[in-house]
Order: structure tokens, then sequence, then C-alpha cells
């Protein structure tokens, strides 16, 4: 399985980013040794700035390519949410030179999961979700506020790279991206319901 990852898909991030809206999605992958289940998470030594980012996270259960945006909603059954971890310091130094991103991105257990929903037990365009470290809330997104909806996301991504049955596609998280810390207890909540859950070390 491979792990997509949708940048810059909620405008207030995007800002707090200092980067411009994008017109078209931005991608990058994950490869399957960034799935990090129901487990800790080693702070890794080689950043000194390792950032959160709560986001809905769609699970592919049927494969396909250059799929039309109006079945895309056909490729996803459930949706839950992860976290896209991100070695910010690298990450910066990596646009600065034009470089990609995989150091700062797809590094061993970047991508926690937690649990997932049912799609048919959402309304899509209304899902809120939330992180909380140590009880207190740091980020709080709703996909409403989504720049490229799920079924834009799967239909943009699928022209480029085939979607395989069991793929997850991170779509974008919201503003309140920021730094982790040994010790740090991390929740994840999607409409109110605790989904993950995750202690640095
Ligand atoms: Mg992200």
């Amino acid at each position: 399985m491979k792990i997509i990852c949708i940048g810059r898909n909620y405008a207030e991030h995007a800002k707090e980013m200092k980067a411009d809206l994008p017109t078209e999605p931005v991608f990058f992958m994950k490869p399957d040794t960034a799935l990090l289940k129901e487990a800790d998470f080693y702070l890794p030594d080689f950043t000194q700035d390792l950032h959160h980012e709560i986001e809905l996270v769609l699970k592919i259960c049927k494969a396909g390519k250059h799929i039309e945006e109006q079945f895309a909603h056909k490729y996803y059954n459930e949706i839950g949410i992860g976290i896209d971890f991100t070695a910010r310091d690298i990450q910066a130094k990596c646009k600065e030179k034009g470089l990609p991103w995989e150091k700062a991105k797809a590094f061993d257990n970047s991508a926690p999961i937690g649990e997932f929903a049912s799609k048919d037990t959402l309304e899509l365009n209304n899902i809120n979700f939330e992180l909380k470290i140590n009880g207190d809330s740091e980020q709080i997104g709703n996909s409403s506020d989504l720049i490229f909806s799920f079924d834009k996301v799967i239909a943009y991504v699928s022209q480029f790279v085939s979607l395989k049955v069991g793929d997850l596609v991170y779509t974008g998280t919201p503003e309140g991206v920021g730094k982790v810390n040994i010790g740090d207890k991390l929740e994840g909540f999607m409409n109110g319901k605790k989904m993950l859950q995750l202690t640095i070390k």
C-alpha cells in the first residue's frame, strides 16, 4: 500500500505556512514504512522541530486510475483520523533549495493512523476533527473548509498515480500546526469521538 498526502488543502494552514493558495492539489507520498498503528511515536533525533498535522484520511476500497470526479466517491468507503508528522526544520531547508520533501515527511512512523468510520455514517462536507495535546485543543478542522474536496483530490491524484485497495489518502491539515515534545499525549477526534491516541517518547 501507499500513502498519498495532500498539502495546503486548508486556506488558513497555507496562510500560516506563508504559502500561496494552490490552484490545483499539491500531493506527495509516504511509503508503507511510515504507517504507525496503535503505537507510541519515538521522536527521531534528526529533527529539532517535529510538527503535528492532524488530517482526515480516506481509505481506498477500489482500484482505479483516471477516476472522474463524479464517480470518485465509489473509490473510498471509510474515513479516519491520521497525523502527517513533519520535520519542519528539514522541510524548510528542502523548500529553500527546491528539493523534494521526503526526508521531512516520509520517514519511518511519520504517518500514525487511528480508527476509521464508514463513509455512510458521515456527512462528507461537514466532518469535524480535532487534535488535543495533553488535553488542550491544538487543531480544529471541518471538511467544509477543504480547498479541494475528497472527490476532487481522488480525481486529480488518479490522473498521475493508480489507486489500489488499501491505499490511504491524507487530505490535508487545518491551521494550528506546531511542535511536539517528548512526553506529549496526542489525541485525535472525529465528530467528537476519539479515534487516535499516542504518546511522544
Ligand atoms: Mg499534511
